[in-house]
């Protein structure tokens, strides 16, 4: 009879930690599926001023030739010290 009960428990626990095993088997294979730290992607490319260095979206900078700048006084100066 306690052994009965030994074999019982040595299941259950067996089935617990097989269950366990599974569930981080899929959470680590999620994680490595889909990396979504750092990408930038999707709100389109950071350019960089030709006259002051700064860095702004693509959207929002204003494109002179094949330079961009920040801003209309930017494109108007010109390159600078960039
Ligand atoms: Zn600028």
């Amino acid at each position: 009879m306690g052994r009965l009960f030994l074999l019982v428990v040595l299941a259950v626990v067996a089935i617990w930690l097989v269950r366990r095993a599974l569930v981080h088997a899929s959470r680590a294979k999620q994680e490595g599926a889909a990396p979504e730290a750092g990408a930038p992607s999707t709100q389109g490319d950071l350019v960089k001023c030709a006259h002051c260095g700064t860095h702004l979206p693509f959207a929002e900078a204003r494109a002179v030739g094949d330079r961009v700048y920040c801003s209309e006084e930017h494109a108007r100066l010109g390159p600078g010290r960039g």
